[in-house]
């Protein structure tokens, strides 16, 4: 049998406001002493009223906006209720029925579009730790803001899943809205699938009927390995004959396999509703302008990697290569200003892995002179193209010596040529003078 994996992907992505979500408590929590960026708000305190962020709104639009996303005229924030220690208020305020940014679209690499269902504001929970036997509560990371994006089923296999969360952890530092660093957590990966049998002709029709979520993987390699390990797992056991169900499963990296979760007679039912203590989110009355932010939307990654295919004629591996960073994309494009042509400077910054912190255009554009004609500057080698450029030149090197200033052209166009072009002329002739004399 012939089976393909059908694949969704749910990514959260911490925001990099100065704030939290909904409280003035500092975002910037990282490393810090645990519970010192905490507030009634973001602890859930009883008669703590929560106020939105705006900051946070405006970056959650401007991914919905390089997502290819509507932006939603009316949107709402919503309870979803769950117990879990490390959740203050006993609920998160995230958005469901009405998401911020819907219906977007993603293009991959291979050519394939990638639905986007949602782009939606949410905040972060508090953080547990297990110490010995008891854990620890560290709420600094309570009501930080967050944005889950959500794909359609639409992935095919793992490469797939990985170009596009790439793509989004790009687009996430180009926007600027967040380091989108996974180590750190900042960036979150949540994978559902399911395996069904290829036929000809059906593919895409039918969904199959359970999917399996692995939740929180932090790294691409967890990643890949995670959705490699499940969709071995799923086909070993329809080979079997066993039923798959939904289910919630990590992944442990250490063992290398995914392990049940929750189940789905424990799934949750979430009891969403509409926050009472949040106005609705309208663009209309909003001090929010939407074409504000459309106007001040930065070049997106895959457009300035198009942009240099075109304009400096790159190959579509060095242009990929330039735009991996803002910072290196403005880098190679300050050395183009420099002069020199541009597919020279892409290929020095590419193959010497030039490192943009430390060197600047105008040493690049040096260095390329210097490496263009290869030049031969050593004494040693020199010297030797000198005796040979004279020995096989005798006369013009004899009549040089007799007072015939002019000849020594000939003895230098002989360096020049037997250096293939490559020797320093201006060290050519001081030298000849010198070995003539
Ligand atoms: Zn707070």
């Amino acid at each position: 049998m012939n089976y393909e994996p059908v694949i969704g992907l749910e990514v959260h992505v911490e925001l990099n406001t100065k704030s939290k979500m909904f409280c003035r408590c500092s975002a910037d929590y990282f490393g810090a002493e645990p519970n010192t960026h905490t507030c009634p708000v973001c602890l859930g305190l009883p008669g703590a009223l929560p106020y939105i962020n705006k900051a946070a709104i405006e970056d959650c639009m401007k991914i919905g906006l390089a997502l290819n996303c509507q932006i939603s005229e009316v949107s709402r924030f919503e309870r979803k209720n769950y117990f879990y220690p490390d959740l203050s208020k006993g609920y998160q305020i995230s958005q469901y029925r009405w998401p911020l940014c819907i219906n977007g679209q993603l293009v991959l690499d291979n050519g394939q579009v990638i639905r986007i269902n949602r782009a939606h504001q949410e905040e972060d929970t508090g953080k547990l730790s297990h110490v010995s036997g008891s854990t620890l509560i560290d709420f600094n990371r309570s009501g930080v803001p967050l944005v889950e994006i959500v794909t359609e089923p639409d992935f095919r296999d793992v490469e797939s899943v990985r170009d596009y969360a790439k793509k989004l952890q790009q687009l996430f530092r180009y926007l600027g809205v967040s380091n989108a660093d996974m180590e750190r957590g900042d960036m979150r990966l949540e994978a559902n699938i399911s395996v069904r049998v290829k036929r000809e002709g059906e593919s895409g029709k039918e969904l199959p009927n359970y999917r399996v979520e692995l939740k929180n993987i932090n790294s691409f390699r967890f990643m890949v390995a995670a959705i490699e390990y499940e969709i071995k797992r799923q086909i070993a056991a329809i080979e079997k004959g066993e039923k798959l169900s939904q289910e919630t499963r990590g992944w442990d990296a250490d063992k290398k396999c995914s392990y049940l979760q929750r189940s789905k007679e424990e799934a949750h039912d979430y009891r969403y509703f509409p926050e009472p203590d949040l106005p609705e989110l309208s663009l209309q009355s909003s001090a929010i302008s939407l074409q504000q932010i459309k106007d001040e939307m930065p070049e997106l990654p895959w457009e300035k990697k198009e942009r240099f295919q075109k304009q400096y004629k790159l190959s579509i591996s060095q242009a990929t290569i330039l735009t991996e960073s803002i910072k290196l994309a403005d880098f190679f494009e300050n050395t183009v200003k420099l002069g020199i042509d541009a597919i020279q400077i892409a290929n020095f910054i590419i193959n010497k892995k030039i490192n943009i912190e430390e060197v600047l255009p105008t040493q690049v554009i040096e260095d390329i002179k210097a490496k263009k004609v290869g030049i031969i500057d050593s004494e040693e080698e020199l010297t030797k193209l000198a005796e040979q450029s004279i020995a096989e030149n005798e006369k013009s090197a004899a009549d040089y010596r007799a007072g015939k200033e002019a000849a020594l052209q000939a003895v230098i166009g002989g360096v020049m040529k037997l250096s293939l072009g490559k020797a320093d002329v201006s060290k050519v002739k001081p030298l000849l003078e010198k070995l003539l004399k």
